[in-house]
This record gives C-alpha cells, sequence and structure tokens, in this order.
C-alpha cells in the first residue's frame, strides 16, 4: 500500500519532520510513501502555507538522506504539491524542473482570493453561490491539467463541503474533466482529507470516481497527512469504495514516469 500525500514541517502548518512520517508508515505497514509538501507560493510566498523558497534543497537533500537510509524498509519518493497559479505557469515548470521530482500534485486551493481549503477561507462559503463557485472550480481544474505541469490530480471536489453543495449534476463537469486527465497521460487521487475536512466523503466525490474509472483514469491514494499520526489514515474505506469495482489501476511513480498496476497487486492488510 502506498500513501502518496504527506507534508512535513515543511510547511508552516505541518507538524513533524520527515522521519516521524516514515516511522508512522513503516508502523502502519505501508510499502510505499511519497512525500509532497507545498511547492513555494510563487505569486506571494508564505511560510505557513507553503516552505519559502531556499527551503527547496534542503528538502530535496533531506528526503534523499532518508530514501537511503530505510532503503531496506520501505520505498520512499520525493514528491511535491503545486499549486496551479494562472500566470505562473513558466515559474512553476523552472521550479518543478529545478530537481528530479518523482511526482507533481496539482492543487486548486484558491478561487481568485479565497483560499478555500484553508480555516480562514472556511467562514467565506456562506458568501458565495454554489451555482456560480462550481463550474469556476471545474473550470480552474482544466486549466490546471492543460498545462501539462501536472501528474496527479490532487484531492478532486475539494470545493465541496456537506454544507455545500451543487445546485443539479455535475455529471458534465465531471466527464470534460475525466477525459482531459486520460488524454494528458495524469491520474487522480483518492485523498482520504475529504474524511476530515466536511466534504463527507474521500475525494473525490463517488460520482466523479466511478466516471474516471469508466474513462480508464489510474488512482493513486493519499491521506494528507499533516501530522505522523495521519499516514495513512482511512486506507482501509478507500479499499471498501473500491471493492467490487473493475478495471481499477494503482499510478505509481519514479522520476515523474507512471507505472500502472491492478488494485489487485496492492498489498493492504
Ligand atoms: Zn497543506
Ligand atoms: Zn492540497
Amino acid at each position: 500500500m502506498l500513501d502518496y500525500h504527506l507534508h512535513t514541517n515543511f510547511c508552516g502548518h505541518g507538524k513533524g519532520d520527515p522521519s516521524e512520517y516514515v516511522r508512522a508508515a513503516i508502523d502502519r505497514g505501508l510499502d510505499e510513501i511519497g512525500f509532497s509538501c507545498h511547492l513555494p507560493m510563487l505569486n506571494k510566498p508564505d511560510p505557513y502555507h507553503a516552505m519559502p523558497r531556499y527551503m527547496l534543497p534542503v528538502y530535496f537533500e533531506s528526503l534523499r538522506a532518508l530514501q537511503k537510509e530505510h532503503s531496506g524498509s520501505i520505498r520512499i519518493k520525493i514528491g511535491i504539491e503545486a499549486d496551479y497559479l494562472e500566470g505562473y505557469e513558466d515559474m512553476i515548470s523552472y521550479l518543478l524542473s529545478a530537481f528530479p521530482f518523482d511526482y507533481v500534485l496539482g492543487s486548486v486551493h484558491f478561487l481568485d482570493q479565497w483560499h478555500f481549503t484553508s480555516r480562514a477561507g472556511r467562514d467565506q462559503y456562506s458568501e458565495v453561490d454554489p451555482v456560480e463557485v462550481f463550474p469556476r472550480y471545474y473550470e480552474e481544474v482544466r486549466k490546471l491539467i492543460r498545462t501539462g505541469l501536472f501528474d496527479i490530480l490532487s484531492h478532486p471536489d475539494a470545493i465541496r463541503k456537506e454544507f455545500f453543495q451543487p445546485a443539479g449534476s455535475l455529471d458534465d463537469e465531471y466527464k470534460q474533466v475525466a477525459e482531459l486527465i486520460r488524454d494528458e497521460g495524469m491520474c487522480i487521487e483518492m485523498n482520504t482529507a475529504g474524511l476530515r475536512r466536511e466534504a463527507g466523503f474521500i475525494y473525490p466525490h463517488p460520482d466523479f470516481l466511478n466516471i474516471c474509472l469508466d474513462k480508464g483514469v489510474p488512482i493513486t491514494i493519499g491521506s494528507d497527512a499533516h501530522r505522523p499520526e495521519d499516514v495513512g489514515r482511512d486506507f482501509d474505506r478507500v479499499m471498501e469504495r473500491l471493492r467490487g469495482k473493475d478495471n481499477v489501476n494503482i499510478a505509481l511513480y519514479s522520476r515523474r514516469k507512471m507505472e500502472k498496476i491492478p488494485l489487485s497487486e496492492l498489498a493492504w492488510s
């Protein structure tokens, strides 16, 4: 079993250093993990949200050392979670190419200035209209995919909350996004933080997951842990959700190359 979405104290809002996450992962019986701290923000540096730029080489080298130290017990991948920021594509591309990352999670956390995934951003939900916000979110997601800069669409449907639901079916949005992901050779992430962030489901929403699987989009799995105790959290529920589904392929990454394996080959007890 893998967990490809781990944060650490490289960002101001993460707790615990990377070695604590490795220990937690080994204790939980994971055989592959990937770190995905937040790529430095290019529009307005914010060490609480994302590591400062000068820390990027330190991040990379300290994970390299951990990889070596634990090579006998667990595979450690060096990933990164990057915000899609319109107008900053060249700078994002430059930073991503400066290090041989294993994979890049592409995320939409903002709609204009609204950081809807943050604690402060939660209050603004009461001021916006779902009829306007949902289409905007999926348009941002489509733009993210079209940049070709990212490997994995991270926490799809992160805009959705139990208290903030779309007015009607999102199937048309989901189909368009799923086809783009497939055509770009990306995958989607099943992210258990949805259960902890008032979405009421493991991201993506079940309707979106089914459409992605129908279209042959592979998946990866992440806890979005921001503290060591959340590594591998609720993965039994991921397996429950996938049980009985045909043709589920898990995407693994090395140096930004995807390898697909059938779900049945994933060990998880
Ligand atoms: Zn974070
Ligand atoms: Zn995120």
